[in-house]
């Protein structure tokens, strides 16, 4: 008695798993379908504004989608300079002036972005903004020399792989880790208003954490990249990375066909490590 008792209740059981699994199968299915498929696409433009659409069509052809990774399709040249770049206006005295510019409008959006942080008592300031190809090199050779290049390509990036070359990217730091670029910044006053309130001004946290497998780096709460107002709201809502919003999107990579890194960029850049 108590044996065919046990076996219908684990018989139940077992139903019932196998339902939750068949529920949760198909929950997931839909989820991936939603993510990946045409219509979802459309359901996305649907949802998106038309003036929100008009402004992101617009961020795309003033340059602020472009994708700088660690994938050799998405590489920068040597000779790639942005040709509207100027001096943010709050920075870390300590660092190098060849490093606090940014594009004229992420410039802009950055110093209105610090100027409200300090209306809340908080400074935030860039350490390094815009990079040339050359800053780089020098850069990253002197992580490769303190750590070997296995664990500097963790945070930092190879000559052309850099998407702070692009002058839309900054690291950012604050007086309460004096000035340090750490992730300890993720955990300042300062690092978590902008983690709230980037976006607002166009900005993400373009390295999150957890998102080393596609965006190529471990978690960077200092790094934020501009982005535009659509894509920045879109990307903070969804949790998605660049990467994939830009999938998503189907916007490509958006490198001026001069700006693309040859062959022989990447050799060179290969050989200077
Ligand atoms: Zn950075």
């Amino acid at each position: 008695m108590k044996s065919k008792r046990f076996g219908r209740f684990t018989a139940s059981v077992l139903i019932v798993m196998i339902a939750i699994l068949l529920f949760a199968g198909c929950g997931s299915e839909n989820r991936y379908e939603s993510v990946g498929s045409q219509q979802a696409g459309s359901a996305e433009n649907d949802r998106r504004s038309e003036s929100a659409q008009k402004a992101l069509d617009q961020d795309v052809s003033d340059g602020y989608l472009i994708l700088v990774n660690k994938d050799q399709a998405n590489h920068l040249s040597a000779s790639y300079e942005p040709s509207d770049l100027e001096r943010v206006k709050y920075v870390a005295e300590d660092r190098s002036p060849a490093g606090w510019s940014m594009r004229h409008k992420a410039a802009e959006q950055f110093n209105l972005m610090s100027e409200d942080a300090a209306k809340e008592g908080l400074d935030v300031v860039v350490t390094t903004a815009y990079r040339s190809y050359d800053f780089q090199t020098q850069l990253f050779n002197s992580y490769v020399a303190q750590k070997g290049e296995e664990e500097a390509n963790k945070t930092s990036a190879r000559p052309g792989e850099s998407e702070h070359q692009t002058g839309l990217a900054a690291d950012l730091s604050t007086s309460e880790i004096n000035y340090a670029n750490s992730s300890a910044f993720g955990d300042t006053k300062a690092g978590k208003w902008v983690a709230e309130n980037c976006w607002k001004y166009g900005f993400i946290i373009r390295f999150p954490e957890g998102m080393d497998s596609i965006t190529g780096y471990s978690y960077e709460p200092w790094h934020i990249r501009y982005v535009g107002d659509t894509a920045a709201k879109e990307i903070h809502d969804s949790g998605i990375t660049l990467e994939e919003y830009i999938k998503e999107n189907k916007l490509g990579n958006s490198i001026p066909a001069d700006a693309r890194a040859s062959a022989s960029d990447a050799e060179v850049s290969e050989g200077g490590n």
